[in-house]
Parts: structure tokens; sequence; C-alpha cells
């Protein structure tokens, strides 16, 4: 009898496990799937109207403006961990995978821009007074990141030329013109013309948090008035 029960347990572990394993197959596809679409999105953004949200405007009851157009190809947290959690939204510009410099990038709310001295691409915008979701952020300070904003070979940034190098602590109201989409990845391979996009906590000493560790991030779904719908795409929730 002892023996069976051995012999039962196992099986019933085994089952677990193998049921678990199928079940993050499927999760993991699923982020996946969405990653896929990008290429279609590329050779026919026309074809998927109903995939775009529109740069510098609200979803229905949403904080924050959406900071550019396109399409969400990449999502918070896709990725297979523990390699891989993509820490903000990839934003997909319908203009085509190498249409440079044309795609506009909105501050998402008002607030204080900050590049630092060595960035080609990127800033960074403290929200102190970010109280909209206080149940996400407890009322405290955040930040948006915006990265990208250059050329293929990362020579040209496409930063407005109201924020050079080195600025600091500059006030914008939300749908202030950043810049515009580029292909710079921090590599010499660019990659597809996108906005990636992020919401980051606040170090003890004030400063932003790392933004490449996506403990340090929020989802943007609820700032952005964005959720998953059933058929994985990422676009406004329903008003
Ligand atoms: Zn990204």
């Amino acid at each position: 009898m002892r023996k069976v029960l051995k012999i039962f347990g196992w099986l019933v572990l085994a089952g677990v496990v193998v049921l678990g394993g199928f079940a993050l197959y499927v999760y993991a596809n699923r982020r996946v799937d969405r990653i896929m679409l990008i290429d279609d999105w590329f050779d026919e953004p026309e074809a998927y109207p109903d995939w775009f949200v529109m740069g510098g405007e609200y979803c229905p009851g949403a904080p924050m403006m959406f900071p550019s157009d396109g399409f969400i190809g990449v999502g918070w947290n896709d990725g297979t961990p523990p390699m891989y959690q993509h820490t903000g939204y990839d934003i997909f510009s319908p203009a085509g995978y190498e249409a440079d410099n044309i795609t506009p990038i909105y501050a998402a709310y008002d607030g204080y821009l900050t590049r630092e001295g060595g960035w080609r691409s990127a800033v960074i915008i403290r929200h102190p007074d970010f109280d909209d979701l206080p149940e996400i952020t407890n009322g405290e300070q955040i930040w948006t990141y915006y990265t990208h904003m250059a050329s293929a070979d990362g020579e040209t940034s496409y930063i407005e030329l109201d924020f050079p190098r080195g600025t600091r602590e500059k006030f914008v109201e939300a749908g202030t013109l950043l810049g515009y989409q580029g292909t710079w990845s921090g590599r010499p391979t660019p990659i597809a013309l996108h906005l990636h996009f992020s919401v980051v906590e606040t170090t003890a000493s004030g400063g932003y948090a790392d933004e490449t560790q996506i403990s340090n991030t929020y989802d943007p779904a609820p700032f952005l008035g964005i959720e998953e719908w059933d058929d994985g795409i990422l676009r406004c929730r329903p008003g």
C-alpha cells in the first residue's frame, strides 16, 4: 500500500511539473506572439488601424498622455524571465522600419526634464506631484523615460534643441515635443524604429532608479490607460 501511495505521489508530482511547464510555455509564447506582430505592422501598418495608438492624445480616463504614434509591439514584462523582462513599452511608428526623425515624441505629464551629459538619445522627466494613481505609487515621485531618439549610428540626436546634453530640471508641460523616434540601439547594430517609454521609481536619495531593472519600473498600462485586449494587443481600455 505504501508503495502504491509513493508511486501515486510521484505521478502527481510529474503531472504538476508537466502542467506547470506547459503553462509557462503558453505564457512565454503569448508574449512572443505580440513581438512577432512587429514585422506585420511595419510591412503594412494601414492594415491594422486597431493596433494604432495616437501620440499626443489621452486614452479615456488616463492621467498620462500617450507619448508617440504607433503600435505597442513590446509590452512591460514581455520576455522570458529571468533572461529578459522588458521594462516599458516599445511604441513602433507606422512610418516604417528605418523612417527616422519623423514621428514626434511628447512629454506624457508635466515635470522636470533631465538629459545627462552622456545621453545621445534619451531624456528623463521627474514628476514630483504625480498623485493620480495613489494605489500604485502611494503618491510618491515618479519619472518617465524616453529613448532611441538618435540616428542608426548614434551620431545625430533627434532630441529637441531645447534639451541639450547636460540639461537639468527643465520644466516641461505634458505634450511638450521632446524629439523624434530613431533607430539608435546603443550599439553598432540599429534597431527597428520605435520609442522605448518607461515609468520609473525614485531611489531613496530622490534620484531616478536604474531603468534597466524591471523591479525599478511600473507597468505603464494604468498611467496611459492601456490594457491588453483578448487578442493580445495593447490598446486604450474602453472608455
Ligand atoms: Zn524597449
